[in-house]
């Protein structure tokens, strides 16, 4: 009998000794004191060269940053939710030429536009997502209501332009998406196709990159990460991207980080970079800065895959890894900000 007690405490420790199940697998670094709130942008990764950028743009560039981030900072600041900060800098994003979203999407091989966004929040997981639609002036809109108002995460084409109306959302004429610079961009990778000329590696590097994406943690610990798209120039058949897709482009889980991505779809679509990075740090207990470094500069440069992405985590440590020559980015956080374009 006394054996059997021996060998019953005996195991009784052995399980008191054993780290618990969170202990092992969320242990991601605490590298300052938590901010009240932190918000972090992008404005799409690629061939940014800064001898090819004049003076005037890179301005327009910088003020359109900051006013992204004065959106979405004003409400969290004021305690308002990140899911309306997340909307409010995309919004901003997708409004101005500027970024290949919105308004300044780029156009695809039939000489249309085609949007695609999506929106997930970290604290029930809910999350909405929009492919290949051509009406709709903020795609990020249409994704948060088919998160709060629907009961599916993704609609497409006819049926999600259907879905916005009903909601009451901002419909547009489809020529509202033309621009000048984007329309002589897919003129020119058109007769690239037809082999008559030449294009610079800074106009093979637009043509595959653009994007915005917002991630942002509210003073209630909510993590939310949303990204809107147009894709990429000369597209066709309806090609949809990473951006609508949850867990390759956009991903937020308050146990682990909000991500949003941009760069060349198909890898992040591949490798579900979005989940990936929260993985990491789910299962095997890495910080923030560990997981991008792991999936953006090792994986996706060893696989080939050309992009960045925004990432924040429970702590409001923030992280902007590309492998791309820029990245239109920024971020703020106790009262402290920055914006940039190019690699340091
Ligand atoms: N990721 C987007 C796509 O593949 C494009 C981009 O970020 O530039 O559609």
């Amino acid at each position: 009998m006394r054996q059997y007690f021996q060998i019953l405490i005996l195991m009784l420790s052995l399980v008191s000794c054993q780290p618990s199940e969170k202990q092992i697998l969320i242990s991601p670094k605490k590298v300052d004191i938590s901010p009240e709130y932190a918000i972090v942008i992008h404005g799409g990764a690629g061939t940014i060269d800064k001898n090819n950028m004049d003076v005037a743009t890179e301005k327009a560039y910088h003020e359109t940053l900051n006013q992204a981030l004065d959106a979405g900072e004003n409400i969290l600041k004021s305690g308002g939710k990140s899911i309306d900060a997340v909307v409010a800098a995309i919004k901003v994003m997708e409004d101005s030429p500027l970024f290949n979203a919105g308004k300044g999407a780029v156009f695809t091989h039939d000489g249309t536009n085609e949007l695609d966004a999506s929106i997930m929040t970290g604290d029930s997981q809910m999350a909405g997502a929009v492919g290949s639609v051509t009406t709709i002036k903020n795609p990020i809109t249409l994704a948060r209501a088919i998160m709060e108002q629907s009961d599916h995460v993704m609609m497409i084409g006819k049926g999600a332009e259907a879905f916005a109306n009903k909601c009451k959302l901002d419909i547009v004429d489809p020529s509202y998406f033309y621009t000048e610079k984007r329309w002589n961009s897919l003129q020119k990778i058109l007769k690239d196709d037809n082999n008559k000329i030449q294009l610079s590696e800074d106009e093979k590097g637009n043509k595959k990159h653009g994007t915005v994406g917002c991630v942002a943690l509210d003073k209630s610990g909510n993590i939310v990460a949303g990204t809107s798209t147009g894709g990429m120039t000369n597209k066709r058949y309806n090609r949809i991207g990473d951006a609508p897709i949850i867990g390759a482009g956009t991903f937020a889980d308050n146990n682990s980080c909000g991500v949003s991505c941009t760069g060349h779809g198909e890898y992040f679509i591949r490798y579900t970079v979005a989940r990936d990075i929260a993985a990491l740090m789910e299962y095997k207990g890495l910080s923030l800065r560990s997981a991008c470094d792991t999936i953006v500069y090792k994986k996706l440069v060893a696989k080939g895959g050309e992009g960045g992405l925004i990432a924040i985590d429970k702590y409001g440590n923030i992280e902007m890894p590309f492998n791309t020559s820029g990245m239109y980015r920024g971020w703020a956080k106790d009262s402290k900000r920055e914006v940039k374009i190019y690699k340091d």
